[in-house]
């Protein structure tokens, strides 16, 4: 059984303080074995621990990579040019990280009403806020409720989960279950983690079987919204299946995107390549 970013993000509150404990009855899917937390949680944007990610390639490709300071595939000079080096389309993934200390521009806090129940403070950049907002008002008229659970992450916060995973479990270990800073799309400011109420919540694969999993699956991308990490994905993407994950490459990008049948990381290699 795996435990999923919902309750990671409650662990790493208990874990940080930042967001609120564990509980709220019925959330957590009966015989989830908290107990093995630190070997079972999943990757979801590459900044939480992940099970089974043995054989995965972050554990070769990140070496020598230091949790302070990640490789960076787009290094540049100075900050301004690196963050113009930085755009919608760039890869982020277990071998790509994004350049040291990337903060995206414009981040804004998203409107209150759209956070998942029990979370506030979300944070996506305005642009993307901006392209998020027809998308909830459509599914609304389609009478779906889409909630954000979990947006921007800081590098500083994937630092100190990594690290916090590196005393629990040395960082042998850390690097093969958990991702090293730097590597989230969700550092981006333009990835969003849904979840659903009739899913208690919980970022699990039965999101895809929710009315936000049904929806977004046929719809994000005609707003600019791509699924990073589809079913039967993981050895092209290094993520199992996440639903609930969506990132924003534009809506042009995200229309070419769905109709190239390929997965997210394999259309921005393609992109690159122009
Ligand atoms: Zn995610």
């Amino acid at each position: 059984m795996q435990i999923h970013g919902r309750l990671y993000g409650r662990l790493y509150g208990r874990l940080f303080g930042r967001r609120r404990f564990l509980g709220g009855g019925g959330r957590l899917a009966a015989g989830m074995a908290v107990g093995v937390v630190g070997a079972a949680l999943i990757g979801c944007g590459s900044d939480e621990p992940k099970a089974g990610a043995t054989s995965t390639p972050a554990a070769t490709t990140t070496a020598g990579a230091s949790a302070t300071a990640p490789a960076s595939v787009t290094a540049s000079p100075t900050p301004a040019v690196v963050r113009a080096s930085v755009d919608l389309l760039v890869i982020v993934d277990k071998q790509r990280a994004l350049p040291d200390g990337y903060v995206p521009p414009g981040l804004q806090p998203i409107p209150a009403a759209w956070h998942a129940e029990g979370e506030s403070g979300q944070q996506l950049r305005g642009d993307v806020i901006e392209a998020l907002r027809p998308m909830i008002a459509a599914a609304a008229a389609d009478g779906v409720s889409l909630r954000v659970e979990s947006a921007y992450r800081s590098y500083s916060e994937q630092a100190r989960t990594f690290a916090y995973w590196v005393s629990v479990m040395g960082e042998a270990q850390a690097r093969r279950e958990s991702a090293v800073p730097g590597h989230s799309e969700h550092q981006l400011g333009a990835t969003v983690d849904f979840s659903d109420a009739s899913n208690g919540w919980q970022l699990l694969e039965s999101f895809a079987v929710s009315p936000s999993g049904k929806w977004l699956a046929a719809n994000a991308y005609r707003f600019g919204f791509a699924m990073s990490y589809p079913p039967g994905g993981e050895a092209i993407t290094g993520y199992i299946y996440e639903p609930w994950h969506f990132r924003y490459i534009g809506v042009a990008a995200a229309q070419e995107w769905q109709a190239s049948g390929k997965t997210l990381v394999e259309y921005l290699e393609a992109v690159k390549k122009r």
